[in-house]
């Protein structure tokens, strides 16, 4: 959709779109800027241009418009205040961490909290209306940004006022008053400093007008009235209108306050801690030129890097002043920022990886500690978290529940980053001899090695960090597309009759509606569709076999072998009962082992993907290394102290709001549900769910749960395989037979190891006898050792070193016609010998390097007298055959 249309449209009727009662009664007046022409509303006749082209952009730095001064927390206070007391619901912040929505990784916008998606619908839930929502959103793509304008944070508390005007609640004009009022009463900002833009919101397959209000150049908040579905000209009003108004917190209270940057007044006594590390004075007049020559020339270059040059020349900085003061001021800025968004992504679930929305999180982290490391900076990551926490609880309690384990995952990270310096450094040598990497290179290099452009900046082999770096980055990890399943033509078919969520009978009846070759669809079934990771009964329909059974929406599809019946016909069905059985053990067992991970290894620990077969059944957790042996038996000890304990496994179904609000977010384990009423399973307060599967009626029934294996498949998931009722005790059984044959293999190696060292003892007793027949000319084999004209070859287990060694060495001594070789094992090699007298033809070295080289290894030597040898065990008969040949012909 065309924005530019849509406004151009919109405001060539700002009597019907616009003009709200306020703007009457106060005696707004429209103007139409005189530098862009766009349309705004002002109280000031003498005002010709729109906030962002006007003279007193940004003349707040210095000078608030206000009498009182309000910091990060206590300005919230202020909004939280003032829309209860005009009869706002105020709700606590949803996750950042979008759970909700298989679009998005992270929560963008106040809005989203209530979003749900039905098929390719949005629908709107909220559970209180009119509402107030200090909203924390994280947004990735102005992250070069942070730190440096004064104004940009990767995650900012976005004031979320909401109203459905059809449900009890108001439009346009009382929000417009509303917010006119918050800054003029509440705030105490002059009427006349308030100025409404004209502009329109679209997005999603609706739109609508919009009011963004600015004061002093700075937008506060943008009131969208999304009202409209369809293309415009043939649009139609939306079933539910809803108003949707956003406003920076950070920019209510910079506003209050006038510091050089919005960093200044929302990070709390962080900063103060920061700047008494590195001796700063950040009321300085410098500061406040500075950042309002950044303000006023940001909107107009493309280039971050150049409006920072700008910026400099402007405010007359000097080269000292830049390096003792900007630039260390902007790190530290950068890490405040970037810690606090790691704070809320972590308290969330969320896990700096390599995956999806984790890379966005460990950039940050890498970010702050190449910040540190480049500036030099003495700084305890763990206080400064603390000190984040102490200054947020107020607003966010739940930070401080998280605060140990927000600790443990970034000193974790930390160090994996320490380490991964060698290798990173070893690719920056070579990117510095190359020159400088184009964008796609470094997302690359990011991507594939971990290598922040940050880190390529601090040890000098880039100069500069592209400016479309971050925002490309963030596009690329924004959101994941979800796969789109292969349709059957069943749009006219009836629901199908889901008897597992009732009676669900192990033997029923059922009509056949429709037949598509080999697949059958009933009115009802008993037969559990493939779905959450719960694989599908099989069994038989009319005697023939079914294969799989699929959900498509809510007609369940019957794959058979062998035939179909017809049409019409009312059929007998089986569901293969052991096999169920099985699988509900099984699926019940991984929100078990999942509870269990999650008391065992952290807050963390989030489903990631299960997988639900009869026999086997695995869970992949959100965690960020492998698991240790004892972390293993805890798990699963756990998991079965919760099967001791008996307890109930409860189902109920909720309307969606009142789950997330009785539950919270927690419940989408299995990600997003698409339906309103919400199959809820409960284990006590152990686990929670939100589950379409089958599960047993109460814990005990599963009777033993067994690890069989976990491993680290990606990046901050770790798989954990495991076996339930039945097969985890063949599992067992099996376990401790293979450990009984291990300990009777042990005892017969021992017994073998034993009777060769008796062998080798006797043998070198054997070596003057030996030597004797040899010598004497007896050919054939003895005692292990083919002879053949005093040449003689042994591969016999009853020869040692020393039996070579001295076999050979007087042998050979004794006459020059006579050779030896030897092959023997060495724990853990094997190794050859070989000595030959003058006369015999045989050339020691050459069989040595030859048989050695086949081995895998290297031999040395001269003719008389050569060794070597090889690890490749598996290569063992082939030396023996070659150096046969070599020395007997
Ligand atoms: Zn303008
Ligand atoms: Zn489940």
């Amino acid at each position: 959709m065309d924005k530019s249309q849509i406004l151009k449209e919109f405001s060539a009727d700002p009597e019907k779109y616009y003009n709200v009662k306020l703007f009457q009664e106060q005696g707004f007046i429209r103007k139409a800027c005189a530098k862009c022409g766009r349309f705004f509303w002002t109280l000031n006749a003498d005002r010709d241009l729109c906030p962002d082209d006007g003279t007193d952009t940004y003349s707040f730095i210095g000078e608030p418009p206000t009498t009182k001064r309000f910091d990060y927390t206590q300005a919230w206070k202020q909004v939280e205040e003032f829309f209860v007391k005009n009869n706002h619901t105020s709700v606590s912040r949803y996750p950042v961490v979008c759970r909700w929505r298989d679009d998005l990784y992270f929560t963008i916008a106040s809005v989203v909290d209530f979003q749900r998606i039905m098929g390719s619908k949005v629908v709107f839930e909220f559970p209180a209306n009119p509402l107030v929502v200090p909203q924390t959103c994280l947004r990735f793509k102005d992250l070069e940004n942070v730190g440096v304008t004064g104004r940009h944070f990767s995650s900012f508390c976005m004031i979320g006022q909401h109203s459905v005007p059809d449900l009890g609640g108001y439009w346009k004009d009382e929000c417009v008053d509303l917010d006119f009022r918050l800054l003029t009463d509440q705030f105490g900002i002059k009427k006349e400093e308030v100025v409404f833009v004209e502009d329109v919101w679209a997005g999603g397959g609706s739109f609508g007008p919009s009011l963004e209000y600015f004061v002093r150049g700075l937008e506060l908040g943008n009131a969208v009235f999304t009202e409209f579905q369809g293309e415009l000209g043939q649009h139609s009003t939306l079933d539910q209108r809803v108003i949707d108004m956003g406003a920076g917190l950070e920019r209510f209270a910079w506003i209050t306050n006038g510091t050089p940057t919005a960093y200044d007044c929302c990070f709390g006594p962080i900063n103060e801690k920061l700047f008494n590390t590195i001796g700063i004075d950040s009321d300085s007049e410098i500061l406040k030129k500075y950042f309002t020559e950044i303000a006023k020339e940001i909107d107009h270059y493309d280039d971050l890097n150049d409006v920072r040059r700008l910026a400099i020349k402007n405010a007359g900085i000097t080269d000292e002043q830049l390096n003792k003061m900007i630039t260390p001021l902007e790190g530290i800025y950068l890490i405040a920022d970037h810690l606090r968004t790691l704070i809320f992504a972590i308290t969330d679930g969320a896990l700096p990886s390599n995956v999806g929305g984790g890379y966005n999180l460990r950039m940050m982290l890498r970010r702050i500690n190449g910040t540190i490391n480049r500036l030099n900076l003495k700084l305890d990551i763990d206080d400064l978290i603390d000190t984040h926490i102490d200054y947020l609880k107020d607003t966010y309690p739940e930070l401080d529940e998280k605060r140990e384990d927000v600790k443990t995952i970034l000193k974790l990270e930390s160090s994996r980053y320490e380490e991964s310096k060698i290798h990173m450094k070893k690719k920056a040598e070579k990117i510095r001899e190359k020159g400088a990497p184009s964008v796609d290179e470094l997302i690359t290099l990011y991507e594939s090695d971990g290598i922040t452009p940050e880190y390529l900046k601090e040890v000098d082999a880039i100069t500069e960090i592209p400016s479309q770096f971050y925002s490309k980055l963030s596009d690329l990890h924004q959101s994941e597309k979800k796969k789109v399943i292969t349709e059957l033509p069943l749009e006219e078919l009836p629901e199908t009759e889901t008897l597992f969520y009732k009676d669900d009978p192990m033997e029923f009846e059922a009509k056949v509606i429709k037949v598509f070759d080999d697949q059958v669809v009933l009115d009802r079934t008993s037969f559990y569709a493939r779905g959450g990771g719960q694989e599908p009964d099989l069994g038989s329909i009319a005697g023939f076999k079914v294969v799989n059974v699929d959900k498509h929406a809510n007609i369940i599809v019957h794959k058979l072998e062998g035939g179909v019946p017809s049409e019409g016909d009312t059929v007998t069905c089986k569901v293969d009962e052991t096999r169920r059985a099985n699988i509900t053990k099984n699926h019940t067992s991984t929100h078990i082992i999942n509870a269990s991970s999650r008391k065992v290894l952290g807050s963390w620990i989030w489903q990631h993907s299960a997988f639900k077969d009869d026999d086997h059944a695995r869970l992949d957790i959100t965690h960020h290394s492998s698991l240790s042996d004892n972390e293993v038996k805890q798990i699963e000890d756990e998991a079965n102290d919760m099967i001791k304990k008996n307890y109930p496994v409860n189902i109920d179904y909720y309307d969606r709001g009142t789950a997330e609000q009785k539950y919270g977010f927690r419940i989408y384990q299995g990600g997003v549900v698409p339906v309103k009423s919400v199959r809820i399973v409960s284990i006590e307060d152990k686990d929670i769910e939100a589950c379409g599967g089958t599960h047993v009626k109460k814990t005990e029934d599963i009777e033993l749960i067994k690890i069989t294996k976990t491993k680290r498949i990606q990046d901050g998931v770790v798989r954990v395989e495991f076996v339930s009722g039945p097969t985890a005790f063949q599992y067992v059984k099996q376990q401790e037979e293979e450990s009984k044959q291990k300990v009777q293999d042990n005892i017969a190696k021992q017994a073998l190891e034993k009777l060769r060292e008796e062998n080798k003892d006797k043998a070198r007793e054997q070596i003057p006898i030996l030597l004797e027949k040899v010598l004497a000319g007896e050919s054939g084999e003895i005692d292990g050792i083919t002879v053949s004209n005093k040449i003689c070859f042994t591969s016999s287990d009853s020869y040692d070193d020393y039996f070579h060694q001295n076999f050979g060495k007087k042998l050979t001594s004794k006459d020059d016609t006579a050779a030896y070789c030897g092959i023997f094992e060495a724990n853990p090699t094997i190794r050859v010998m070989v000595f030959s007298g003058e006369k015999s033809g045989v050339n020691a070295g050459e069989i040595a390097k030859e048989i050695s080289t086949i081995l895998g290894g290297s031999g040395g030597g001269d003719a008389k007298f050569a060794q070597g040898g090889g690890k490749d065990t598996s290569k063992k008969e082939q030396a023996i055959a070659k150096a046969k040949s070599m020395i007997l012909g």
